[in-house]
């Protein structure tokens, strides 16, 4: 399970650009590899109800405040139902 992500597997933002420092925490405090800290810290999602719809209007939102296009950010934020967050949560229920 060494598997490192360059993007967060939940929001799809670069772990690189991230302000804390590369990726959220685990529950020992060690650096999650998988999702940034803006999504996880302490072992668990910091909105955990959180819907992959939800996610995308907030993605888009930010990257609208920071100055892009709509248009980019559609093309980003379609991308995010595959990544692994959104991947486990269908396989675990309800499709
Ligand atoms: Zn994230």
């Amino acid at each position: 399970m060494e598997i490192v992500y360059t993007d967060c597997q939940s929001c799809g933002t670069s772990m690189i650009r991230d302000e804390r420092g590369l990726g959220g925490t685990n529950t020992d405090g060690s650096k999650s590899l998988t999702y940034c800290s803006l999504c996880f810290a302490g072992g668990a999602f910091i909105l955990p109800d959180m819907t992959v719809v939800e996610m995308q209007d907030q993605v888009r939102a930010n990257m609208k405040k920071v100055g892009i296009s709509g248009f980019l950010a559609t093309v980003f934020t379609r991308r995010i139902p595959r990544l692994l967050r959104w991947c486990v949560e269908r396989v675990g229920g309800n499709v």
